[in-house]
Formats: structure tokens, sequence, C-alpha cells
């Protein structure tokens, strides 16, 4: 995809006033395909069937833009009741959790509090919680939670992002922590971040095989790209690198062909599952990331259920102002630079 189209999706994923729109549209322009429902209990039933493929789950309770105290709690209980869920059920899952979500944005110690409070529950069920990444001002904050949080359990980890220039030193500091790596889903400054894809892939690459070679920690390898698949199976083949020190990890709705595959070639496999109703700006990055699931939302903006088009496409029309706003704002900062 076009470096500008990319930078529009990341550009509506981030605003504000389409993200709190689509909490009250419902699933539109095709999310439902990459979020697997609105509530856990909505969910339970995809995750056991996963389950029953022998497929492990992490589970991701969607929300973004929390500024408010009152918002990070209720988000905070969300999450207390899925690990709740996820015990009683006795699913084969652990947990995925931003911390922008629970007031990393609003005071660090709120949010280490309400992550405290995460984990010393999944600590008593025996589950892992991951700490997703988010983008780079949040990093350093990031690290400092996850820290902390190891003090009082082992079963906490994050995410590196092979796009940042300082990831190979960052796992040099956590190469006893279970981690997941990933290519990097925001749009950073070159000052940080690798721009192009082939530098990105290839540092994900490099990242990948030593972590897997220290074998310190288990990894998950979390990619859509068989490419890189393909040649992280050769390799693990050649190390004599044992099958349960990582897993792939592929997010729900994509590729689910190879996904089965890859379990059934004796891979640990775990899909990534978002639900609840903050949907927007999770889809808008997926749709950065992947054109090919733009017809999914041009289907849903202009056709009803019936195939009819629809009379009022009020999501269609926002839309396409704010991109049009979009590219007016852009041609002027092209100009000023
Ligand atoms: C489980 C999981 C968790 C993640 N967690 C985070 C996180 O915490 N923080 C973060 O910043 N990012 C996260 N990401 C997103 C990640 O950073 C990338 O933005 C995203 O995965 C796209 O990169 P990719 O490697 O999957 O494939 P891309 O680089 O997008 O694609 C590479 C190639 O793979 C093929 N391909 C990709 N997708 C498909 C498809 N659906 N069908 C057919 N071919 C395809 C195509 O040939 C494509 O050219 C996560 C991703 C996953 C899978």
């Amino acid at each position: 995809m076009s470096n500008w189209t990319r930078d529009f999706f990341i550009y509506l994923s981030q605003n504000k006033f389409l993200n709190e729109s689509a909490k009250k549209w419902g699933f539109r322009l095709g999310a439902e395909k990459f979020v697997a429902g609105t509530t856990i209990r909505e969910v339970v039933p995809v995750i056991k069937k996963l389950n029953e493929k022998g497929i492990h789950v992490t589970l991701d309770h969607l929300g973004e833009f929390v500024n408010e105290k009152k918002e990070a709690t209720l988000a905070k209980e969300k999450v207390l009741e899925m690990l709740d869920v996820m015990h009683n059920e006795n699913l084969d899952s652990h947990l995925s959790v931003k911390l922008t979500q629970l007031g990393l944005d609003i005071d660090f110690d709120f949010c280490l509090e309400n992550m405290k409070e995460i984990v010393e529950r999944a600590k008593e069920y025996g589950i892992f919680v991951n700490i997703d990444m988010e983008d780079y001002s949040h990093l350093e904050d990031t690290f400092n939670i996850l820290f902390e949080l190891r003090k009082e359990s082992d079963l906490v980890g994050t995410v590196v992002q092979s796009y940042l220039y300082r990831t190979a030193d960052d796992m040099e500091q956590l190469k006893d922590v279970r981690l997941r790596i990933v290519k990097g889903a925001y749009k950073e400054n070159d000052d940080v971040a690798y721009q192009s894809k082939k530098e990105i892939d290839a540092n994900f690459l490099k990242l990948a095989k030593q972590r897997l070679l220290d074998g310190k920690a288990f990894t998950s390898i979390a990619t859509h790209d068989h490419h890189i698949i393909n040649e992280l199976k050769q390799f693990v083949e050649e190390n004599n690198i044992k099958k349960d020190t990582f897993e792939f990890q592929m997010l729900y709705g994509f590729r689910q062909e190879m996904q089965y595959a890859l379990k059934e070639e004796g891979y640990a496999f775990c899909t990534y599952i978002p639900f609840g109703q903050d949907w927007f700006g999770y889809y808008m990055r997926r749709l950065a990331e992947r054109p090919q699931n733009l017809q999914l939302i041009w289907k849903d903006m202009l056709y009803d259920d019936k195939g009819k088009v629809k009379r009022k496409p009020v999501a269609a029309l926002a839309i396409m102002s704010i991109g049009l706003l979009y590219l007016s704002r852009k041609k002027k900062w092209e100009k000023a630079s």
C-alpha cells in the first residue's frame, strides 16, 4: 500500500470523533470479520472452537482514548471479569492488554495500580498477561510498568517491534521475559524507526533468530507474512530448536487456513482475539496494513444485508469527509515542509 494510504488509515485510527461514533454504530464497515464480538460471553464459543483444534488464544478487550479515571477503572473491571470467565470456562487462553486503556495517559501510578490488580488475579488463576506495545511515546513507561509487575509475578510479558532501531538492545534486557515479536503497527519517525518494509522484515528475522537461539524464555512470533514464517520454520529445523519454546501468532480473521495448517504441522499456535465495542481504531490499523480489506469497507458502506444500496450511508459520509480533510491538510503540510 502506498505510504499516504497507510498514513490515512493510521490517521483515521487516531481520530477521536470517529472512534467515539463507531461505538454507537455497532459493527460496521466489515469489522465483524476481524473483531470476534462485543462481549466476553459472545466470544467464548469462538475461543472454544479454536481450543478444540489445539489453538491457544490471547484475548484483548478493545479500548482507545481513555482520558478519565472512571473509564480506566471500568476497563480494569472488564479485564477482571474476562479473567474470571477464562478461568471458570477453563479456556486455553491468556490476556493481552493495552496500558493506555488502563490509565497510562492519565497517571503512571494509577495505571500501575490497575495493572497490579489484574496481574494478581491472573496469577491466582495461572493466566499469563501480555502487555501490548503501543506507539513509541509509551515505550519507556511500558517497560517500567513491566519491570514493576515482574517483581510480583513471572506471568507477565510484553511485545517488541522490529521497526524500532533500539529493539535489539531492549531484547538484551528482556532475555528472561516472555516476548511477542511484531513488526510494529504505528507511524513512527525515521529518527527512531526503519521506514522500509525490507529493513523492517530483515530486522524481524534477525531478532527472532537471535531470540530462538538464546531460548531463555518463551517467544511468540506474530506475523501473517509467509516469507518470514517459512524462513523461520527452516531455521528452527536446522538449529534443532524445540517447538515448545515458541509459537506462531496471528490475528483473528486473518489467514485462517494457514493458522490451522501451522497447528497441524506440529507448531504451537495462538490466535489474537480482539472484542468489544471500541473496534474502530483497531480495524483502521488493520486496513492500513492490508489494502485487500478495503473491499469489505466499500461493500458495507454502500449495501445493506440484502445487497440493496443503503439510503443513508452515514458512516461512508463521515469517513469520506474526514478523508477529504486529511488530504487537504496533507497538501498544506507538504507545501510547508
Ligand atoms: C498476534 C499479533 C499481535 C500484534 N500485537 C501488536 C502490538 O502489540 N503492537 C504493535 O505495534 N503491533 C502489533 N501487531 C501488528 C504488527 O505490528 C503488524 O502491524 C502486523 O502484523 C502486519 O505485519 P505482518 O508481519 O503481519 O504482515 P505484513 O508486513 O502486513 O505483510 C507481509 C506479507 O504477508 C502477506 N500477507 C499478510 N497478511 C496477509 C493476509 N491476510 N492474507 C494473505 N497474505 C497476507 C502478504 O504477502 C504481505 O505482503 C500484532 C500482530 C499480530 C499478528
